[in-house]
Formats: structure tokens, sequence, C-alpha cells
């Protein structure tokens, strides 16, 4: 998608500190970090939500967690980090490209506000 920011960095238009990469997914340090480790796990594949996702994506909704536990490890977060998908406006969305926020290194509230 040729507005999308996160097609911009998988095509290698626009930057980004990317961590990981492999044939269906990349991962970056989010732009503006929550989190002592704040990283983004998004699929190559366009789509807005796990609302828009295919029965065909969903090998890849789980190797994007399995990528995410990962780095989890290699980043010395297993302590206790968040996998968390903002669905939609009213849940914070604000890039429209599927994506899983992994943030670790600190600790965390229950409700998420
Ligand atoms: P969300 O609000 O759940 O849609 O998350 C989008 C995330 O993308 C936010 O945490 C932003 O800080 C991050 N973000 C937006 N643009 C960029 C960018 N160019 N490089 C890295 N992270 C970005």
């Amino acid at each position: 998608m040729a507005s999308c920011i996160f097609c911009k960095i998988l095509a290698k238009q626009a930057p980004a500190k990317i961590i990981y990469e492999d044939e269906s997914c990349i991962a970056f340090q989010d732009i503006n970090p929550q989190a002592p480790v704040h990283l983004l796990v998004i699929p190559r594949k366009h789509f807005a939500s796990v609302e828009e996702a295919e029965m065909d994506d969903l090998p890849l909704l789980g190797h994007l967690y399995r990528v995410a536990a990962k780095l989890a490890q290699e980043y010395k977060i297993t302590d206790g980090y968040r996998m968390v998908v903002n669905t939609g406006v009213g849940a914070g969305q604000s890039v429209f490209h599927f994506h899983l926020h992994l943030l670790g290194g600190r600790s965390f509230r229950w409700p998420p506000g």
C-alpha cells in the first residue's frame, strides 16, 4: 500500500531500526518507545487488523507471536513482557497495517490504560 508507513519500511523506502527479518515478517524498534524494549513485529503482507485477516493468514499470525517470543528471549525480558495488538482508533491504533507490539524491561499495570 503506497500510503502505508509500514509498507514503506518493508520496501526500505522509509528508515527504521530493523532487528529481525524473515520471508514473512520483519521486526523493528518503535520510534516512540513506551518501555525500555518496544519492538513492532509486522507481516510483509498488508492487512489493517486481525479483522481483515483471512483464514489463510492464521499461520502467519501465529508466526508473528513466535517471532515476538524469540525476540523477548533475545532481549532478556522473559521475566515479564506484553504483546499488544491495538485494534481500531478507540483502542489507540494509529497505523493500519497489522502489528504486534512487544514491550518489556519495566513492570506493567493491569488493567492497561
Ligand atoms: P498503534 O498505535 O498500535 O497503531 O501502533 C503504531 C506504532 O507505530 C506506534 O507505537 C508508533 O510509535 C509506531 N510508529 C509509527 N511510525 C513509525 C516509524 N516510522 N518507525 C517506527 N515506529 C513507528
